[in-house]
């Protein structure tokens, strides 16, 4: 199996290395690799930056990719858009449905060990509320913006406090059935070991495509697909389940 890691950060947007440390590292493991750097947040703000942005990665052989925020309004004109090869959307807050949004820095920092300190910032009454809400978000992103793939679905306090109920299974089916419907691709997580085996063999019966990445934003964590390869091993998946970006991808 050809592994692509197509979920990965650099200096450019919040990760700690420079696109040249990323570029070998992923080329000595053998992957195929895509850059994916926040866009509209960390570094990259405007146009203008994105543009930048986009000319650097031109200079690589790697896909040019980038991760949105679902809770932000993306608009990119057609220019940039196409020299896009793909768009990863994904939750960074739990919207509370009243307006307002929690922020998940400090349980993102936690979860990938960056730091041992959690304070909780949300009301665990609220859980099915804030997934419901992103349901929503999801829907809504899906359906009037270009998404490719679902960055780290699972990544959230609520849906882990909510382990092993029937609303989370449902909640899990509402997920696959939206990138089903809207041709979005599922993210196995090298970085999250996410989501779950039991989510995967759902959404390889329901017949959607899934995507590779390691979400590397330290050295270390650069083409760390091992979550991914035991998915693969577990769930079965092979070559075709993997979306992959269709420019030719030049390499030499
Ligand atoms: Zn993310
Ligand atoms: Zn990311």
């Amino acid at each position: 199996m050809q592994l692509y890691d197509l979920h990965t950060h650099t200096n450019m947007s919040d990760a700690r290395f420079p696109i040249e440390d990323l570029v070998s590292v992923e080329q000595e493991q053998g992957h195929i690799l895509g850059v994916s750097d926040h866009l509209f947040c960390c570094g990259i703000y405007t146009l203008n930056d994105v543009k930048n942005y986009l000319e650097v990665l031109q200079q690589f052989p790697v896909y040019r990719g980038a991760e949105v925020n679902m809770e932000h309004k993306l608009n990119i004109p057609d220019n940039l858009d196409d020299q896009l090869d793909y768009i990863i959307a994904s939750v960074h807050s739990m919207p509370d449905g009243r307006g307002g949004f929690v922020p998940l820095n400090a349980y993102f920092s936690k979860r990938s060990g960056h730091t041992d300190h959690y304070e909780k910032n949300y009301s665990s009454d609220m859980n099915r509320y804030y997934l419901a809400y992103i349901i929503q978000l999801m829907e809504k992103m899906f359906s009037t913006q270009r998404v490719d793939i679902l960055g780290h679905a699972t990544v959230l306090p609520a849906y882990d406090e909510l382990h092993g109920t029937a609303f989370l299974t449902q909640w899990e089916d509402a997920v696959i059935g939206l990138c089903k419907k809207h041709d979005v691709a599922l993210e196995i997580s090298g970085l999250w070991r996410a989501p779950g085996a039991d989510m995967i063999r759902r959404a390889y019966q329901a017949g959607l495509k899934f995507s590779m990445g390691s979400d590397c934003h330290n050295a270390l964590q650069i083409g760390n697909l091992a979550y991914v390869e035991q998915m693969i091993e577990e769930v079965g998946l092979q070559q075709e389940d993997f979306f992959v970006p269709k420019r030719e991808l030049y390499r030499d």
